[in-house]
């Protein structure tokens, strides 16, 4: 609950790459560097879907990755808003033509879609800055409603 409190400001965001070539990610990273900064908008990138509000996925899918794609979209707590980035997470790019399982859309819901190979530091960081209010939002409903359920509990 306490952890709970002290994320409601801020935007977790869990990269994951289904098998694209690491240009998207370079270009995540990037937003991480000083030049950039994206933690001045609150917004923190890890690996951990677990801790995740967001779900930026690069890449167009493989075989390996459509089952963990779909596991880590699972234990990806709500609100779990997904921003597919770059051509192959939309499309498949230049995988179209190989033997993919995806895009991104065909194996999770998508609610953002950013393209791009691959989309600038300062594009990404828009996309994600644009879905921040919806995201906290809906992040601060669940919690008064986690708190509520802890009082109806407490009184029973
Ligand atoms: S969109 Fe371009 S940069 Fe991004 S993973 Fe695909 S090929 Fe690489």
């Amino acid at each position: 609950m306490i952890k709970d409190f002290v994320r409601k400001r801020s935007i977790n965001v869990c990269l994951v790459n289904t098998g694209g070539c690491n240009g998207c990610d370079i270009e995540i990273v990037s937003c991480l560097a000083p030049r950039y900064d994206i933690e001045q908008y609150g917004i923190y990138v890890h690996n951990n879907p677990r801790e995740a509000d967001v779900l930026v996925v690069t890449g167009p899918v493989t075989g390996a990755w459509e089952k963990r794609l779909l596991e880590i979209y699972e234990k990806t707590p709500e609100p779990k808003i997904v921003i597919a980035v770059g051509a192959c997470a939309l499309s498949g790019g230049i995988f179209k033509e190989g033997h993919i399982h995806g895009p991104v859309d065909k194996v999770i819901p998508v609610d953002a879609k950013l393209p791009g190979c691959p989309p600038r530091p300062s594009e990404i960081i828009s996309a994600v800055v644009s879905i921040a209010p919806d995201a906290l939002a809906a992040k601060e409903k669940l919690l008064n409603q986690k708190l509520k359920e802890e009082k109806n509990k407490a009184k029973a």
